[in-house]
């Protein structure tokens, strides 16, 4: 049996699983929040990714007495002074759909040659504490936006998301690849370290 639990204060079932998979060599139980209770959506209102992992992490760990991470995450392109960034999900308007926000950011950059379509993938974690104390890590993939979408792998903006270092689309990695580069991976390495420093408080 695991010796800590974190409850991930998400729905998304695709970063649900990479987060397990990410921590999948820890002494660490990932429960997903729809497996502990059903909790009210955290409204994202804030103006970064840090305002919107906090918020969530805080509010989800004093209604449950528990750990829990949040993540939040998206694309910031450099031609559109960073944007969609927190507005990632919903980019193309209500209801998210992928396939609406990846045509509005190739409609958006329809006029940007290859060399001014850099890009990052950002992710800010944060842990809170059942008393509200929060840790904060951060993890960016810096890439290219495509001028068609390729493979089928991932979700979100993954099949415009070119790394040139690897010649690929986030799309067309397997999920290991991907979790190996990925703006999630590096900021879960941070957290990994906050996690481990929980643990040994706990066995000081
Ligand atoms: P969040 O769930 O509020 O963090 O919203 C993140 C949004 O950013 C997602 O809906 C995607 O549009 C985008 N995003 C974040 N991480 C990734 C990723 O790894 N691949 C592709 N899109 C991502």
């Amino acid at each position: 049996m695991a010796t800590r639990r974190i409850i991930v204060a998400s729905h998304n079932a695709h970063k649900i699983k990479e987060i397990k998979e990410l921590v999948s060599q820890l002494d660490l139980e990932v429960v997903s929040l729809s497996e502990v209770g059903d909790y009210p959506p955290v409204v994202e209102d804030g103006d970064t990714f840090q305002d919107n992992a906090r918020k969530k992490a805080v509010e989800i760990a004093r209604l449950c007495g528990e750990y829990v991470l949040a993540d939040d995450s998206g694309l910031e392109v450099d031609a559109l002074g960073g944007a969609p960034g927190v507005h990632s999900a919903r980019f193309a308007g209500e209801p998210a759909s992928d396939r609406r926000n990846n045509e509005l950011l190739l409609e958006k950059l329809a006029d940007c040659p290859i060399e001014q379509r850099g890009a990052q993938f950002r992710c800010v974690m944060a842990l809170a504490a059942p008393d509200g104390q929060v840790e904060f890590s951060e993890g960016i993939c810096r890439g290219v936006i495509l001028f068609e979408p390729r493979g089928n792998s991932g979700f979100g903006y993954d099949p415009l998301f070119f790394v040139p270092e690897l010649g690929l689309t986030f799309a067309e990695l397997s999920s290991a690849e991907k979790n190996s580069i990925s703006h999630r991976f590096r900021a879960m390495q941070g957290m990994l370290k906050v996690i481990m420093g929980l643990e040994a408080e706990k066995s000081s």
